[in-house]
Order: C-alpha cells, then structure tokens, then sequence
C-alpha cells in the first residue's frame, strides 16, 4: 500500500514549546486518567480533555482491534451512542497507526486518505484534523484525533506536543482499563461456572459408586444432562454477550417490518408455550412503520423477551404483545400475567448473569436480558419493565424510528 505524503508532519519538540499552565492541567489529566479503569469513563474523559487542551470543535479515539486488525471508531465528544465504525487503514487514521507518526491536516476534505464514513452516519464535516498515535510498548493501539479548531486557526506546534503527551498516558490507561475488564470478567464467569460443575462432579461421583437404587441413578443422570445444558447455554449467551460487549459485532442497517417479525417470534415460540398452556396473542395497529436495524438481531431480542414470559408465566397463563407508536418512537411491549418481580429485583435484571432468587428450577443463563439490552441500545432505543407481584410483568422496547 502506497501513501501520499502527508500535508505536513508534526515535529515534535516535546513539552519545550507548552506553556506552563497547560502543563499543569495535562498533569492534572494524568492523574484522573490514572485513576479510572472504567473503559467507556476512561475514553469519554480522554476525548473531553482533546477538545479542551487543543482548543477544537470536536475529538475522537480509534482503537486498534487486536484479534481482526480492524481499526474501529469508539468514542467522539460529539456523539454519545458508540458506533464502532470500522475505519479502512487506507485512512488518515489508518496511516497514522500505520507510520506511528502524528499528522496535521488543514484541508481534511481534500486528503485523498479521508474517510468519509464516520462523517456521514453522525453528520458532521471535518475541515482541519490533528492526529496523534496512541502508543504503548511500542505498540499502536490506536489514534486520538483534534477535529476542527476553533475559529479556523491552524493546529500548532504546541497543540501536537500536548496531544502527544496526553496520548502516551491515555494509552497506557486504555491498556490497563482493557486488562482490568478482561480478568473482572473472567472472575465472574468462572463463579458462574462453578455451581453447575459442582452439581456436575457431586453427581456423577455417586453414580460412579454405583450402590444406588434405580430411581436414583436416573435423577443423578437427569441432573448431570440439566446443569451440562445450562453450562452450554450459558457459554454461548457469553460469548454472544462478549462478542455485543466488545463492540465487533456489525449491525445490519435494513428495513425491518415489524408484522412479519411478531409473527415469525410467535411461530418460534408456540411449542414452548403450549407446553405451558400459555396462549400468545398479539395486538398491532394496521400502519405500523418499519424500524431500520439489524433484523436477526430484533428478532434475538423478541424471542428473548417472550420466551421469558412463557416461561416465568404461570400454566395457562397469557402472554400479549402489543406494538404501538409514541412520537418518533415505536414501543414494542410483552405482557404476561406470571408472578410478576418484586420491587427490589427490577434494578439489577439487565445485570449479567442476574437472575431473581427463587427462578433456579426455570432453566435460563441470566444473560438474555443484559443482551436484548444491549441490541437495544445499540439500535440507539430502550428496555423497560414494569411489574406487579402476582400480577405479572410488561417488558418494553423503545425504539427510534427512521426521520
Ligand atoms: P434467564 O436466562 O435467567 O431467563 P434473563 O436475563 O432473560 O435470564 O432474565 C433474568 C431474570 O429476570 C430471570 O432469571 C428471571 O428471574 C427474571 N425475569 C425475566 N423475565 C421475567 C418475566 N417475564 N417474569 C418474571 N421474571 C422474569
């Protein structure tokens, strides 16, 4: 791959040419950056402290994917909802990790190398950029970028070399903040595990003693092929949930009617519920507009959503769902008339893994709802519930409809 030479390269002469209150608050930067290890916190502090030491519209991070090697977009001050664009490397951002060097451009527009991708889906235009590799170990993680600075004035000298400093300590966070989810994450996952595998071990060590009457060898069976189940299922909701969490998952952008989707989750869902005896019954109005997102991925959270009705429902129960349109919204509801949640639970459902004391019989990860969750906000909408102890409960999806 062959590049044009960039407009002009920042030489740095490192810290010499800032001036000392601005060296004060970048130290005071370093030590709040040191001091979180929350990733989304971590990048939203990184892209405001751009903005206010460069003096610019806008700023954004670019982090590297190690796993693929795609360069995404994650986190720009002017847009809250994560969009993780991936950014061909035949970009500006894609030359920066690629040379390591900083680049300033006073007429982005005319770079043969601009990608003009993010540009759209947030639409924003950018005129003059300076971006800087973030670096760690010698390795480049990604790319900090000062969009548009104020009055038009051209980037100096003094904004790269502020920008670089902040970016070998924001580097070093992001890394550390990556590493601290990774073992918080495995910590949790491994006590997950622990209760069926326990169960597991318990009872295949007294059938491998094998003085037991025959009844209860076929309970002992019973329970090993149950919790080996959920100790399947739970692995495939988590690295469904990882795979939604690390922001690699593609969402579709296609029209999504909503009819056929009701009616292909209720086909879906009927033997579940006539094991039950639970009736599904639907009520939509006859002009319901079509969403734009990813379909499979509405469909994932439908079937979710009504799978827990059927299955926290009483037999015979009722399950409805109803669809109706509030403004630019369309709310997408799934009542049943189960148990219902108590008050102090509703706050941690859509916890990973979360799942109300009492429900371990039902077979279920406490996954599904922190995904449907996710794809839901990913679709730039929102999860509700409301519930009444003995009444049942109403899940809620609101979604934004195209302008
Ligand atoms: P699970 O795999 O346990 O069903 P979810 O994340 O889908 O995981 O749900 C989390 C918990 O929320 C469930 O374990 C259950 O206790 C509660 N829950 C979810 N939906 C309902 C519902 N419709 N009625 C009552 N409780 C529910």
């Amino acid at each position: 791959m062959t590049f044009p030479p960039p407009t002009t390269t920042a030489a740095s002469n490192g810290l010499a040419v800032v001036e000392a209150t601005q060296l004060k608050r970048l130290i005071e930067i370093a030590i709040q950056l040191s001091s979180t290890l929350e990733l989304k916190q971590l990048l939203h502090l990184v892209i405001h402290s751009v903005v206010e030491l460069t003096e610019t519209e806008v700023a954004s991070i670019l982090l590297m994917d190690k796993q693929t090697g795609e360069l995404h977009f994650v986190a720009a001050t002017n847009e809250t909802r994560v969009h993780n664009v991936v950014v061909p490397l035949n970009s500006i951002a894609g030359w920066i990790v690629l040379n390591g060097k900083p680049l300033i451009l006073e007429d982005v527009q005319s770079d043969p190398r601009f990608y003009a991708g993010v540009d759209d889906v947030i639409g924003f235009r950018t005129r003059s950029l300076l971006g800087v590799p973030l670096m760690n170990k010698g390795e480049v993680i990604g790319v900090l970028e000062a969009i548009n600075k104020h009055h038009d004035k051209p980037f100096s000298e003094q904004d790269a070399a502020l920008l670089m400093a902040l970016a070998s300590q924001a580097a070093v966070a992001i890394e550390n903040a990556r590493l601290f989810q990774q073992s918080d994450l495995i910590a949790e996952i491994l006590h997950e595990f622990k209760t069926p595998l326990m169960t597991i071990i318990a009872a295949s060590e007294m059938l491998q003693q094998g003085r037991l009457p025959e009844e209860t060898n076929r309970q002992l069976i019973g329970m090993v092929y149950q919790e080996s189940g959920r100790l399947s299922q739970m692995t495939r909701d988590f690295l469904d949930w990882a795979h939604l969490e690390s922001g690699r998952m593609h969402l579709a952008q296609e029209n999504v009617e909503i009819p056929p989707l009701i009616g292909d989750v209720i086909q879906a869902t009927q033997a579940g519920a006539a094991g039950m005896n639970v009736t599904i019954t639907s009520a939509l109005p006859p002009d319901t507009p079509p969403l734009i997102g990813d379909r499979e991925r509405l469909r994932q959270v439908l079937l979710n959503l009504v799978t827990n009705a059927i299955k926290y429902n009483r037999r015979g129960g009722q399950v409805r769902i109803t669809v109706s349109q509030q403004e630019q919204e369309l709310l997408l509801s799934i009542s049943d008339s189960g148990h219902g949640i108590p008050a102090a639970h509703l706050p941690h459902l859509f916890e990973r893994f979360y799942r109300v004391p009492g429900n371990e019989g039902i077979e279920g990860s406490g996954l599904g709802l922190s995904i449907s969750q996710k794809i839901v906000q990913e679709h730039g909408g929102q999860i509700e519930v409301r519930s009444r102890e003995g009444e049942g409960s109403t899940f809620t999806c609101r979604l934004p409809l195209p302008a």
